[in-house]
C-alpha cells in the first residue's frame, strides 16, 4: 500500500461489534476476564487498549516498522529508550538536539552513570573517536532542531552496525511522509506526534517503531512497567490526525518553498536555514534521504539585538508566537528563549541558536497571507 492509503486505513479495521467505520474510542481501563487469564486479548488499559492498539499499527506501517508503541509524550517515547541502558554505558547524540532531550540526557539520565557525548553529527565521522565497547546508543535527529543541518541515517547506520550499536532517530521534524529511517538502517523511530502526526495542536503523543521482535518486547515491557502510556481520547485523536497527514505534509512544504525562497531575498535576513536550498551545506543529503524539504525554517535578522528580536517575534498577526510545530496553523518561535531554553548559552551559540534566530513552522494557511504577514513583520 501506498502512504496515503495507509496513513487512512492501516490498523483499522471496521469496529467488529457494531460495524463502527472509524476506530471507537474504548474509554475503558480494564476488561472482562471469562476466567482468570481467559480474555479477549486485552486485560488492562495501561498495557493494551484496542484504540491505541489501532494507532500502533497504524504507526508502524507509516515508518515501514512490524511494530509501533505510543506513548503519552514524545519524550516518555525517549525515555524508554534511555531505560534500555545500564550504568556505565554510553550514548553518543548530536549536539543541536531538542531541548528538552538534552535536558533529560544530562539532568536525569547522566545522573544514573549513563554517558553522553554532544557531537557534530552531520560530519558521521566525528563518531569514530568516540564509539568504544560502552558504546550502546547513537541518538539523531535529523533535520536538527533549529538550524536544519542534516544528518547522513545510511551513514550514521553503517557505523552503529559495524559495531553492533543501537541507532534510535528522531524523526519528528521529517515526519513518516519525508523522510522513514528503519529504510535506511536505524533500529529504532521516534516521534513528538505532538506535531506532524497529530497536526492539529490539540494533543501530545510521542511513538517509538521498531522492526526487531526482541526489542519490541523490551520496549513494551518498560511501556507497561513505567506506564508513560496515552489514553483512549488521545489515541483517537492522533489517529484522526494521520489521516491527513500526507495532504497536509505537501501543503506544508509547498507554502515552506515559498517563504523560504522570500526570506532569502528579504534585506533584513541574514542568515537562513532550510534543506532545500542548494547552497545548503547538506542539500545532497536531504536530497538523498527525503521526499521533500518540509515547512521548517530558521532565520536570523542582520544585526538584531534580543530587545529588537523580542519586538519582531511579537508583531505578527497570522503566525502565533508559540512552543511546538507541525500544526495546521503558522507558528513563530523564539528558540533562545523558548525551545532551547535548557541548553548552556555557549553549547547553544556554538550550534547556531543565536538571540536573533527565529524559527517558523509553516502552516497550510494561503500562503499569500502568510507572505503579507512577514512582509509587515520585517517592515
Ligand atoms: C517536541 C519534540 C520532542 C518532545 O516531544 P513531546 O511530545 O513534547 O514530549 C522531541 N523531539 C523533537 C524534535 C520535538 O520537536
Amino acid at each position: 500500500m501506498k502512504f496515503g492509503t495507509k496513513a487512512i486505513h492501516a490498523g483499522q479495521e471496521p469496529d467488529p461489534t457494531t460495524g463502527a467505520v472509524m476506530t471507537p474510542i474504548y474509554q475503558t481501563s480494564t476488561y472482562w476476564q471469562k476466567s482468570p487469564g481467559d480474555n479477549k486479548g486485552y486485560e488492562y488499559s495501561r498495557g493494551t487498549n484496542p484504540t491505541r492498539k489501532a494507532l500502533e499499527d497504524c504507526l508502524a506501517a507509516l515508518e515501514n516498522a512490524k511494530h509501533g508503541l505510543a506513548f503519552s509524550s514524545g519524550l516518555g517515547a525517549t525515555d524508554a529508550v534511555m531505560k534500555l541502558l545500564l550504568p556505565g554505558d554510553e550514548v553518543i547524540t548530536g549536539d543541536d538536539l531538542y531541548g528538552g532531550s538534552y535536558r533529560m540526557f544530562t539532568k536525569i539520565f547522566a545522573n544514573f552513570g549513563i554517558k553522553f557525548h554532544f557531537l557534530d553529527l552531520s560530519k558521521p565521522e566525528n563518531i569514530l573517536p568516540y564509539l568504544n565497547d560502552k558504546t550502546k546508543l547513537i541518538w539523531i535527529e535529523t533535520p536538527t532542531n533549529p538550524t536544519m543541518k542534516i544528518i547522513d541515517i545510511a551513514e550514521v547506520a553503517k557505523i552503529a552496525k559495524a559495531k553492533n550499536v543501537l541507532l534510535c532517530v528522531d524523526n519528528t521534524f521529517a515526519s513518516p511522509y519525508l523522510q522513514n529511517p528503519i529504510d535506511l538502517g536505524a533500529d529504532i523511530v521516534m516521534h513528538s506526534a505532538t506535531k506532524y502526526l497529530g497536526g492539529h495542536s490539540d494533543v501530545v503523543m510521542g511513538a517509538l517503531m521498531m522492526n526487531d521482535d526482541e526489542l519490541y518486547k523490551r520496549l513494551w515491557f518498560i511501556y507497561n512497567a513505567t506506564g508513560a502510556t496515552p489514553g483512549p481520547q488521545d489515541s483517537f485523536l492522533v489517529l484522526r490526525g494521520i489521516k491527513t497527514l500526507h495532504l497536509r505534509m505537501k501543503a506544508h512544504c509547498e507554502n515552506g518553498r515559498q517563504i523560504a525562497a522570500y526570506l532569502k531575498s528579504h534585506p533584513k535576513v541574514d542568515k537562513i536555514y532550510w534543506p532545500g536550498f542548494e547552497d545548503h551545506p547538506n542539500h545532497d543529503i536531504a536530497k538523498k534521504q527525503m521526499r521533500d524539504f518540509g515547512g521548517m525554517i530558521s532565520f536570523t535578522i542582520k544585526g538584531a539585538t534580543l530587545e529588537d528580536t523580542y519586538k519582531l517575534a511579537g508583531s505578527f498577526k497570522v503566525f502565533t508566537l508559540a512552543e511546538s510545530l507541525g500544526g495546521v496553523e503558522s507558528l513563530i518561535n523564539h528558540p533562545v528563549s523558548m525551545t532551547h531554553g535548557s541548553i548552556p548559552k555557549e553549547l547553544r551559540e556554538k550550534a547556531g541558536v543565536v538571540d536573533s534566530l527565529l524559527r517558523l513552522s509553516v502552516g497550510v494557511e494561503d500562503v499569500e497571507d502568510l507572505l503579507d504577514d512577514l512582509k509587515q513583520a520585517l517592515g
